[in-house]
């Protein structure tokens, strides 16, 4: 009797690829994919506590199995993911949903099989968080969701303690993986008809540090050597660590593409450094223009923050005004919110909801500004996306440029995984659409 699985992610990159890896372990224990969350036999939560947004949401959605788990005693409910590596947060779930089977962490997911297998034999709950000497990072990925497309993990975990940031004690510190292994990964996937890698991790720029055989930008040079078109995307870097080095190293290979993901976080020297993030906006805005003398037509993308602790009226003016000189092609806009167990958790002069709202819309509108601006630019030019997908709905199939626009188009033949050009047509916020040009 066929066996099904139903996985619900939360948070960023990191987690839908983890959430990859988690489908890899239930096919390899007989699972496919479900059609809905109701006729699966297993449902992993697969969380993220960085934002409340997500972890609130979290715990919504496995309260609300309450009532199917009493229906169906044999589901089996698992959670896991970077919110049960909090302290106490196991307990936490234990009390408020007995019902659930597993709580797994985030570095133990090669033991997630077994753990299945507990449950099923022993009836009971499972609790098997990993503690952070023994960790050992899964690297075996036998499912991959999002062809042509993929991820690859190049490290794990963080150093920067950000005062924010719930990441290193959630995650650990930063592990790199060896370069031969990312190397032969990476070669399978493009064996195998793969035309897009991101690598992955907290900060790529400290790639190495800890293992001190070869830097980000070698990595890089690395993988370039393979000569075939594909592309190459790298996400997250801390600008405290983007150098001359890595920024050549993008300038120098085509296959990288033109876009760079550079979270500034604030635009206020005196937020920047209550934030723990080791820059001021003066050697923010060096860096990009660094990066803009050597790569013209590159763009630049960024995270920021609004509501920090103690942040006034004038520093947020600082945060826009950095915001139109680096002139984003379109930004991930966050309200500050409290994780407890940070440095920021514990400071003075939170910041009132009414006044986060008001600086958040209107940081929202400038960036909106900004992002409609480039886009009327590509209307009449002819780009090249890679085709990623159909859109049922629009009837068109989708693909994104080297700087992550998304365009649809027509066509009467299956394009998915290769590389078209399409002629702007119209463009409506950071989509783009148009007709197939060749
Ligand atoms: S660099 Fe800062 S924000 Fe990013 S994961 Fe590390 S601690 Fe968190």
């Amino acid at each position: 009797m066929n066996k099904y699985y139903w996985i619900v992610t939360y948070g960023c990159q990191m987690n839908v690829h983890e959430s990859e890896k988690i489908a890899g372990i239930l096919r390899s224990c007989g699972y496919t994919e479900g059609t809905c969350q109701e006729k699966a036999d297993i449902i992993v939560f697969n969380t993220c506590c960085i934002r409340e947004n997500a972890e609130n949401h979290a715990y919504g959605n496995i309260g609300a199995l309450k009532k199917l788990k009493k229906q169906r005693r044999d589901l089996i409910i698992a959670v896991g993911g970077c919110m049960t590596q909090q302290v106490g947060a196991a307990e936490k779930l234990k009390k408020k949903f007995p019902f659930v089977d597993i709580v797994f962490g985030t570095h133990n997911l090669s033991s997630f099989g077994q753990m299945i297998e507990k449950k099923l034999s022993t009836k009971k709950t499972i609790v098997d968080i990993w503690d952070k000497e023994s960790a050992v990072d899964h690297e075996d990925i036998s499912y991959r969701t999002s062809y042509p497309n993929a991820w690859v993990n190049i490290m794990y975990g963080c150093n920067n303690f950000c005062s924010y940031c719930i990441v290193p004690y959630v995650r650990g510190r930063e592990r790199s993986r060896d370069s031969e292994d990312i190397i032969k990964e990476v070669n399978t996937l493009l064996d195998s008809g793969y035309k897009e890698i991101t690598l992955l991790g907290q900060n790529v720029n400290s790639y190495g540090n800890d293992r001190g055989e070869c830097t980000f930008p070698q990595l890089l040079q690395k993988i370039c050597s393979r000569k075939e078109k594909f592309r190459l995307r790298f996400m997250t870097s801390n600008p405290k660590d983007f150098g001359e080095e890595l920024v050549r190293v993008i300038a120098e290979n085509e296959q990288i593409c033109n876009l760079v993901h550079l979270p500034v976080q604030a635009g206020s020297d005196r937020i920047l450094k209550l934030m723990n993030r080791k820059y001021t906006a003066k050697e923010y805005l060096e860096k990009v223009e660094m990066l803009r003398k050597y790569v013209p037509d590159c763009q630049l993308t960024t995270d920021i923050m609004v509501g920090f602790p103690t942040e006034t009226e004038e520093d947020f003016q600082q945060t826009l005004s950095l915001v139109k000189e680096a002139n984003f092609s379109t930004a991930f806009t966050f309200v500050y919110s409290k994780r407890s167990g940070t440095v920021a958790a514990t400071m003075d002069g939170q910041i009132s909801e009414e006044i986060k709202k008001d600086r958040i819309m209107r940081l929202v509108d400038l960036v909106n500004q900004q992002t409609r601006r480039l886009s009327a630019t590509y209307e009449g030019r002819t780009i090249e996306i890679l085709c990623e997908d159909f859109d049922d709905k629009r009837g068109q199939y989708l693909g994104r440029d080297e700087y992550g626009r998304m365009g649809y188009f027509q066509a009467d033949r299956n394009l998915i995984g290769e590389f078209v050009k399409i002629k702007i047509d119209k463009t409506s916020g950071v989509s783009l659409e148009g007709t197939l040009a060749e």
